[in-house]
């Protein structure tokens, strides 16, 4: 068993690097794991939307993106599955610390992807918190160490980082910064700055935004690496 289960992992590793891009508009033609396609299925997620046809595939590959598309456009998933896909192909524990880390503007936003997460990443084995703030502290910072993913509001995740001892960062290997332009607009850019400034250079980082303003500019500069730039415009 474990060495059919190795196999199965190093395939999916083998195909997400050799997919060039997606001439099907279906989910199940994509270099997915069956965990992954599961869960995308059993939700109703059967064709993709633009951006996520012209994101998903590159993100797989590990690539830095910097996604530009309108609310509603379902960038949700364009980091979402990438995040599933790569822990399960690093046979990811909470032992090795944080995998995924996703910072969002608000509460609310963060509860909707964290809802997403539950429902498509129902196949996998990943644990998952929110940190939103709002709760005990101490609960929170018991929950943070056995985490895979954690989706965030920044200035809660700013204080934890200070705060909660055992979160351990050194592994992290993806960020998220969704909704970018909104968690500049509402004043986070310095608490932002601060939390890349701690995290390892060597990870894979997703930037999303709906529009594409200086600022946002700035902290891509910052935050990405040899960024695809992936965008999806409005039919005039
Ligand atoms: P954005 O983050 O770009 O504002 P979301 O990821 O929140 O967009 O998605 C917007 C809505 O579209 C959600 O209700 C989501 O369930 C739905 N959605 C996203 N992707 C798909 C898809 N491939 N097929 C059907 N519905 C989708
Ligand atoms: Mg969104």
């Amino acid at each position: 068993f474990r060495e059919n289960y190795k196999k199965y992992i190093e395939d999916l590793k083998k195909r997400s690097k050799e997919f060039s891009e997606p001439v099907s508009e279906k989910f199940s033609d994509l270099p997915l794991s069956k965990e992954t396609l599961r869960g995308l299925r059993d939700n109703g997620y059967v064709t993709m939307t633009e951006i996520q046809r012209k994101a998903i595939f590159l993100a797989l590959k590990g690539r830095d993106i910097l996604g530009a598309a309108k609310t509603g456009s379902g960038k949700t998933l364009c980091f979402l599955i990438p995040i599933l896909e790569d822990l399960l192909k690093h046979y990811w524990s909470p032992i090795f610390g944080l995998g995924a880390l996703v910072i969002t503007p608000t509460r609310e936003l963060a509860y909707q992807i964290f809802e997403v997460l539950r429902k498509i990443g129902k196949q996998h084995h990943f644990s998952a918190g929110l940190v939103i703030g709002g709760k005990d502290l101490s609960a929170e910072q018991q929950l943070i160490s056995r985490m895979c993913i954690l989706i965030c509001t920044p200035g809660r995740l700013l204080q934890h980082m200070d705060e909660t001892e055992l979160f351990e960062l050194k592994e992290l290997r993806i960020l998220v910064l969704d909704e970018a332009d909104r968690i500049l607009d509402l004043g986070f850019e310095k608490t932002v700055n601060a939390i890349i400034a701690t995290l390892p250079k060597r990870r894979q980082t997703l930037l999303f935004s709906a529009t594409q303003t200086k600022s946002v500019k700035d902290l891509a500069r910052l935050s990405l690496q040899d960024a695809e730039y992936v965008a999806v415009y409005e039919q005039p």
